[in-house]
């Protein structure tokens, strides 16, 4: 799945691609993205020019000049393709931007779990979202007060899109892994001295371990991780092996020894 950073730097692809340009026409090649932008809605994209791309969360919106926006979310494994109109499209790809220019963009996705729509001028495409995972306001005080009223245990917290923007599985057990705390600790009883090493630690791994989109089951990927995926492996910081359990339906890895409640 893809994390913030490959969120960011594929959404800077597209915004470099496509600000600015015009819209000659966009189609969908899934019936599950063809529902969700129909042909007719899809007709009023078309010269229509693509005034501002931004990201939120991992949220991409393309505002157009007509006020409405399209959004796209790349879910598990998503990505853009940059082609040309003339070329023949990827097997893989679920919906395509042409642009009056000659290019196009292709919503690419073996999974089919991608999602694009179009929302109308003054309709908020996004749900409630948090801070963004990588806005260096994010510290201790931010995270108590956000955790403050969260009784459940603190991984799928972080994963909460209304609690932090951005935040994946991956990441969410790397950076409790480097704060030293268990994913299973109640979130609002977190210490400020230990909300602190979270906050820092959450930075770190947005900063650092950026790496190429959809690859993450790759082993030589896999091996650069600390407890992502490394169930039984032993962990770096104590040797223990690392344990893996189910936590509001994904997967959690952790060192039951140095990560605590
Ligand atoms: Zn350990």
């Amino acid at each position: 799945m893809p994390e913030l950073p490959e969120v960011e730097e594929a959404m800077q692809r597209l915004r470099a691609a496509v600000e600015g340009r015009t819209i000659a026409k966009v189609s969908t090649h899934h019936a599950s993205h063809e529902r969700q932008l129909p042909a007719a809605s899809a007709r009023r994209l078309r010269q229509q020019k693509i005034v501002r791309v931004e990201r939120r969360g991992k949220h991409q919106l393309l505002h157009l000049e007509n006020g409405s926006t399209l959004h796209a979310h790349f879910r598990m494994n998503g990505d853009w393709l940059m082609s040309r109109t003339d070329q023949p499209l990827d097997k893989f790809t679920r919906a395509s931007i042409d642009l009056t220019d000659g290019s196009r963009i292709e919503l690419h996705d073996s999974r089919a779990l991608s999602s694009i729509k179009l929302h109308a001028k003054g309709e908020n495409p996004l749900p409630k979202l948090g801070i963004e995972a990588n806005d260096a306001s994010l510290d201790a005080d931010h995270l108590r007060a956000a955790l403050s009223k969260k009784r459940g245990p603190i991984k799928p917290t972080l994963m909460d899109q209304a609690v932090i923007a951005g935040l994946g599985n991956i990441y969410a057990a790397e950076a409790l892994w480097r704060a030293k705390i268990s994913p299973r600790a109640i979130s609002s009883s977190i210490s400020p001295a230990r909300l602190a090493k979270l906050a820092e630690a959450i930075h770190w791994v947005i900063e650092n371990e950026n790496r190429a989109p959809g690859r993450y089951t790759d082993t030589e990927n896999r091996d650069r991780f600390e407890v992502y995926d490394r169930e039984g492996l032993p962990c770096s910081r104590c040797g223990t092996k690392i344990k893996r359990i189910p936590q509001a339906g994904r997967s959690t890895y952790f060192c039951p020894k140095c990560q605590r409640s």
